[in-house]
């Protein structure tokens, strides 16, 4: 059995602008370190396919899919650039590129399903966990863990999912998204007060929403996880688990004042695993968020790659 490992070269295309952190030398930075430490040859590589709208549509409106398609599809016919929030800017790329991190999560989810890999990883940009229902913010335009997750239900017939959010930022589109669909259980940590200022209320049974103060350190964040998630997660027992992996909450990373580090991320990746072998026989959909610090993403990624991978 194998971790299969998704990118494409669209993802790379989708580009902000000049100065703007979620830039598309993440994924160099990601593929370099895979690269010179070896990890790249324990990964079965694919290349993202481009989400079906219909797969989309399971976790937006109807409305707010025909609206971002048009802008985007718009911007890739005119080749100019549109801004949906001062945050998040679309250029003649982001299209393909949306669709494509969609497309990864999904096509993963049925690769794991269907056996042809233990877990994945998505390298992928846009990122997903704050695109609401019918709304694109924070750098993000579909969800793409949300789409896979209701994929993986309503596609593929499992009963239980679960999301695992460990970004810095609250996942308030996922939230918003999944949040009284008991078929789901997120469980998230994040930085509080921080962007999107919300989340410290769950807004749904199915959410284990944990609120941290800026400076929490690694040892602290794991107890907080033994405590409040994977209580949450045995009882649950999901068939199978997403994991929105935003490595932002690093030491090094400026967007978050949050003190992880590689081995906490380590150390976190293995407690995930150690519930999917038990209730979901391994099977992990993992997708890139944030995390904007280049090298600490990319040694971050890299050791969640190496548990992943079980080298
Ligand atoms: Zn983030």
């Amino acid at each position: 059995m194998s971790t299969a490992y998704f990118s494409h070269p669209d993802c790379h295309r989708h580009d902000m602008g000049p100065g703007h952190p979620e830039c598309p030398q993440r994924l160099d930075a990601i593929e370099d370190w895979l690269l010179a430490t070896g990890i790249d040859l324990a990964l079965d590589r694919h290349e993202a396919p481009r989400v079906d709208m219909a797969a989309i549509e399971r976790a937006h409106t109807h409305g707010y899919v025909a609206e971002i398609s048009e802008l985007l599809r718009g911007c890739a016919e005119r080749g100019d650039t549109r801004a949906v929030d001062p945050d998040t800017v679309a250029n003649p790329h982001t299209w393909s590129a949306a669709l494509r991190a969609a497309g990864a999560a999904v096509q993963a989810t049925d690769l794991v399903l269907d056996g042809g890999a233990e877990n994945a990883f998505c390298a992928v940009r846009p990122p997903g966990h704050h695109a609401t229902r019918d709304q694109s913010m924070g750098f993000c335009f579909f969800n793409n863990v949300a789409v896979a997750a209701r994929h993986a239900l309503d596609d593929r017939g499992l009963k239980r999912v679960a999301i695992v959010d460990f970004d810095v930022h609250h996942g308030n589109g996922t939230e918003d998204i999944i949040a009284g669909d008991d078929r789901i259980l997120m469980v998230s940590l994040f930085q509080h007060p921080l962007y999107p200022y919300n989340g410290a209320v769950p807004k749904g049974e199915n959410m284990v929403n944990v609120p941290i103060p800026a400076y929490t350190k690694g040892p602290e964040i794991r107890e907080i996880i033994e405590a409040m998630w994977m209580p949450a997660l045995e009882r649950f027992k999901p068939e199978m688990i997403f994991i929105s992996a935003g490595f932002d909450a690093h030491r090094d990373d400026d967007l978050g004042q949050l003190g992880l580090v590689e081995a906490d991320y380590e150390w976190m990746t293995m407690r995930i695993m150690d519930v999917a072998a038990r209730h979901a026989k391994g099977r992990i959909v993992s997708c890139l968020e944030g995390g904007y610090h280049l090298d600490a993403l990319a040694r971050s990624v890299g050791v969640h790659l190496r548990v992943l991978a079980g080298i």
